[in-house]
């Protein structure tokens, strides 16, 4: 596993560093074992490896500061409040130790939605494109005090893989207080950890309890392995690996243990972001005809569709469901759900009388879609 993470097999890194690694139980920040991460990142790049890193522990570092119940995390506005005040300790203690190292802290805090619309993630791209064109060390986090619940990664495995996937990187490394994905409840004494994952199915998911660990930060084993799944559908590879450890990236050199999700080959960008969307506004439901169609590399035209489900617009991402309730694939719809509602299991040729023109002969063009 070494050549993974050296400068010339991944150009780009992204290191992302759990609650728990950062911050003690008591609110103290965890220092010493920063710098050794630090020292870690600064090697990589005087290699010529470029890495952003993805930090959470705001809401843990200001929950502690602010005297508040539950690390900050008992309601919404504790969370919101407790981010602000911990980000900014976050923010000078990142660009500090990357200071002393001689590197620049560039901090961009982001939000669900930023990732979600097109064009500000596709600027977002292009900020982070700059600044590490220019040889700064991106420091990410959610804006957690501004994002409201139903537009919250509310972790950061996840936002990890979609900046990885907005800056082009190679790899994520998922830094926390586990060592990787274990084939049991790692409770179990005969559990053992999974060493690489070519796909992620459903005997991988099957192998997840649930639940974060630490109780610090909000990941938990389930949502590192939907970062898993959105960086490799973009064809990033991703490790989930223990910072419990001094120097965790030089450890990962020396083949630490770690579990390693090999990227999906052939994703293209447009379709890889579609695919790592959060927000999907709305289903429609297909008969078996079109899912052999859409296996097919097919368009979803109106006479496939059985139902709709949900308010969607044009241009809105929806699912879609096969005749067995699985999610088939995922693609921008042509229709508004009411639209889309009238024209289920008509044939092109019916379409005119329906809705008096006909300006899209398909429900989800090929083009705008991807099989999950
Ligand atoms: N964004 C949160 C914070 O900075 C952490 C989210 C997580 O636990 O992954 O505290």
């Amino acid at each position: 596993m070494v050549s993974h993470l050296n400068a010339a097999s991944c150009p780009l890194l992204v290191v992302k560093v759990g609650s728990s690694l950062l911050v003690e139980p008591d609110g103290r920040v965890r220092r010493g074992w920063i710098e050794t991460l630090v020292a870690d990142i600064a090697a990589r790049h005087s290699a010529g490896q470029r890495i952003i890193i993805v930090s959470s522990g705001a809401i843990a570092l200001g929950a502690r500061r602010l005297g508040l119940e539950k690390g900050g995390r008992a309601s919404l506005s504790d969370a919101q409040a407790s981010a602000s005040v911990g980000q900014i300790i976050l923010s000078g203690l990142w660009a500090g130790l990357l200071e002393a190292k001689g590197l620049t802290a560039a901090q961009m805090l982001v939000t669900l939605d930023d990732l979600e619309d097109r064009r500000r993630y596709l600027n977002i791209a292009a900020t982070l494109d700059r600044l590490l064109g220019a040889g700064a060390v991106p420091v990410i986090n959610e804006n957690d005090s501004v994002a409201t619940q139903e537009i919250r990664f509310g972790d950061n495995d996840r936002l990890a893989a979609r900046v990885a996937q907005a800056a082009g990187a190679s790899e994520v490394v998922l830094l926390s207080d586990v060592d990787g994905l274990y084939d049991r409840n790692p409770a179990d004494p005969e559990a053992q950890i999974v060493p690489q994952v070519k796909r992620i199915d459903g005997k991988i998911r099957a192998m997840v309890a649930g639940g974060s660990s630490s109780g610090m930060g909000s990941g938990g084993m389930e949502s590192k392995l939907d970062a898993a799944d959105i960086a490799t559908r973009a064809g990033i590879g991703l490790a989930i690996a223990s910072g419990l450890r001094d120097h965790p990236l030089a450890a990962l050199d020396a083949d630490a243990a770690a579990t390693w999700f090999a990227p999906r080959e052939g994703a293209n960008a447009r379709k890889a972001w579609l695919g790592g969307r959060l927000t999907v506004k709305g289903r429609i439901l297909v008969d078996a005809g079109a899912v052999s169609a859409l296996g097919n590399g097919s368009s979803l035209l109106p006479a496939g569709a059985v139902s709709v489900q949900g308010d969607f617009r044009r241009g809105d991402v929806v699912d879609v469901v096969g005749p067995d309730g699985d999610v088939l694939a995922r693609g921008l719809s042509e229709y508004d759900a009411a639209e889309a509602l009238l024209i289920c299991g008509k044939r092109s040729g019916e379409l005119a009388a329906i809705l008096g023109t006909v300006p899209r002969s398909v429900l989800v063009h090929r083009d705008q879609l991807v099989l999950l």
